[in-house]
């Protein structure tokens, strides 16, 4: 009997297991899903078209049948920035489900509704950062424009310029060091102002302007190109992020530096894993949410009835619905919240408690419980689960560790967790820690992802 508890590497278990080479494939495949999706509404739509090869339908297409069966593959979409798929169960929703829950917006900067203007020559866009970001990251890198344009007769624009061969892209500037000298002395929070994150988009002035010249050759391309005038900007959501590809990380391209793994790479460990279940017990569902980094408040984020609408819907699908269905269905689910947490990072050792922190490479993490200070906000796992959660892993030879974020006191954080914890489900934090988290370019490790993975297939099969 062996008394001690040790963590194992990922590389190794994984070796033991011979999945190297899957983990190379899932990562590739991954890293993909990144590049077209840089924003949540991208998200969705990679999300629904994969889902529709491995034989998925919509709720709506199921409603016209008027009736769900075993083993049925459904999703349901949310206003185009969140997405939840089901893969119906033996049993009735009733009697619980087998839920994975990730979110697939990330922190970036999103244009002002009224973005546009020209200083000394420069033509300049607005923005109001989403999510927690330390601003002084954002300047200088290259930045594409992506988004949705609602103009005034009821079409949808859609923009994406930067990331395509061949396309320009925008930066944000830094004053040079020679000027820095005040700016140096100040906190490293203020050293960029929020105000102070306008994108450089345009130099040329139109020949037939008085003024503005410059902004207004920027509206005439944006016309010319996408039909839309200035006001569409009121209109519109568009997102500044990191221009660019994921790229293989490392001489022994073990990890990935990307824009967005979180949560992105939670969120197709969820997808995948659900288009791997087959026949199972109880419904398995994953859940891809907007909103929460800015803490899933709104029609698009965890807090919102989607959710719960969209099982309501399927109970009725499964017989006729009453309202003590759904809560049962609830109470009686199981739920990995999949979100990422911070990696120990050993230059700055001294935020992390080691013994309790997330190592990369040493798989995916449980996290009982987050929240900040004396647990404040967090959503506790109950003991019982998480043990249930332990048996599963180490029957099924998953590389996972448990960890925490950060040290007590340091600082903290959430997830969707509590929100259905809060109707009665068993809820655990599952996912994979990361590297320079909310910056620009986030690492992660392939063998975390993959037995992340691994990890979500077991749990709703
Ligand atoms: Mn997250
Ligand atoms: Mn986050």
């Amino acid at each position: 009997m062996k008394l001690n508890y040790e963590v194992k590497n990922g590389w190794e278990v994984a070796r033991n297991n011979n999945n190297l080479e899957n983990i190379f494939e899932y990562s590739k495949e991954y890293m993909n899903f990144l590049d077209n999706g840089k924003t949540e509404r991208q998200c969705v739509k990679e999300i629904v078209a994969m889902a529709k090869q491995e034989g998925f339908i919509s709720l709506e297409e199921a409603m016209l049948n008027n009736s769900i069966k075993p083993n049925q593959k459904i999703y349901a979409v949310n206003k185009v920035k969140g997405v939840a798929l089901f893969v119906i169960g033996k049993k009735d929703i009733e009697e619980g489900m087998k839920i994975v829950g990730g979110h697939i917006d990330s922190p970036r900067l999103d244009l002002k509704a009224n973005p546009l203007y020209e200083d000394t020559n420069l033509g300049m866009l607005k923005t109001h950062y989403y999510g927690g970001i330390k601003k002084y990251q954002w300047v200088t890198i290259p930045l594409a424009m992506h988004g949705v344009v609602a103009l005034e007769d009821g079409s949808r624009v859609e923009i994406s310029i930067g990331d395509e061969e061949g396309d320009p892209v925008f930066c944000i500037t830094d004053l040079l060091p020679h000027l820095s000298a005040d700016q140096n002395a100040k906190k490293m929070n203020e050293g960029i102002a929020g105000e102070d994150l306008n994108v450089l988009v345009g130099n040329i002035p139109d020949k037939n302007q008085e003024s503005d010249k410059v902004k207004y050759t920027i509206l005439k391309l944006l016309n010319e190109k996408y039909n839309m005038i200035e006001e569409d900007f009121l209109s519109a959501e568009i997102e500044i992020v990191p221009a660019g590809k994921s790229r293989d990380l490392g001489i022994d391209r073990s990890m990935i530096l990307s824009y967005g793994h979180d949560d992105k790479v939670c969120s197709f460990a969820g997808v995948k894993a659900i288009f791997d279940i087959e026949k199972p017990e109880y419904t398995a569902c994953v859940l891809c949410v907007d909103k929460e980094e800015v803490g899933s408040d709104g029609n698009t984020g965890m807090k919102s009835k989607f959710f719960e609408n969209v099982v309501a819907e399927l109970i009725n699908l499964q017989g006729n619905y009453v309202e003590l269905k759904l809560k049962r269905a609830f109470a009686n689910s199981r739920v990995l919240s999949a979100d990422v947490t911070a990696g120990y990072d050993p230059n700055f050792a001294s935020v992390y408690e080691k013994n309790n922190s997330c190592i990369i490479g040493n798989g995916v993490a449980l996290m009982k419980y987050t929240g900040s200070r004396g647990k404040s906000g967090s959503s506790d796992a109950n003991s019982e689960f998480v043990a249930e959660m332990r048996q599963m892993f180490n029957r099924e030879k998953i590389a996972w560790q448990t960890a925490e974020l950060g040290k007590v006191d340091q600082g903290g954080g959430g997830t969707i967790a509590y929100i259905l914890a809060n109707y009665g489900a068993e809820v655990i934090d599952c996912g994979v820690g990361v590297l320079s988290m909310h910056a620009p370019h986030e690492v992660v490790s392939k063998v975390d992802i993959y037995e992340m993975y691994r990890a979500y297939k077991a749990f709703m099969q």
